[in-house]
């Protein structure tokens, strides 16, 4: 859960969303600001009812990173 797969995924600095490298903007909160820099990989189906989701501050369903830099 903790590897690290930088080289097909990059983080949204902002929210942590993980896209596509190709990808030019987050989808979730409209940044450009991204970093291939990242560790820890969660996925979020339901933000409402997620402890992991509340504690990352995450709002929406999605791949996301826990440590992005
Ligand atoms: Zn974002």
């Amino acid at each position: 859960m903790s590897r690290k797969s930088s080289a097909r995924f990059k983080c949204c600095l902002k929210c942590r969303l993980l896209l596509q490298s190709q990808a030019n903007i987050c989808p979730n909160c409209k940044s450009d600001n991204f970093s291939f820099d990242w560790s820890g990989l969660v996925v979020v189906f339901d933000p409402e009812n997620s402890a992991i989701a509340k504690m990352l501050k995450i709002t929406k369903p999605g791949k996301y990173a826990i440590k992005c830099r």
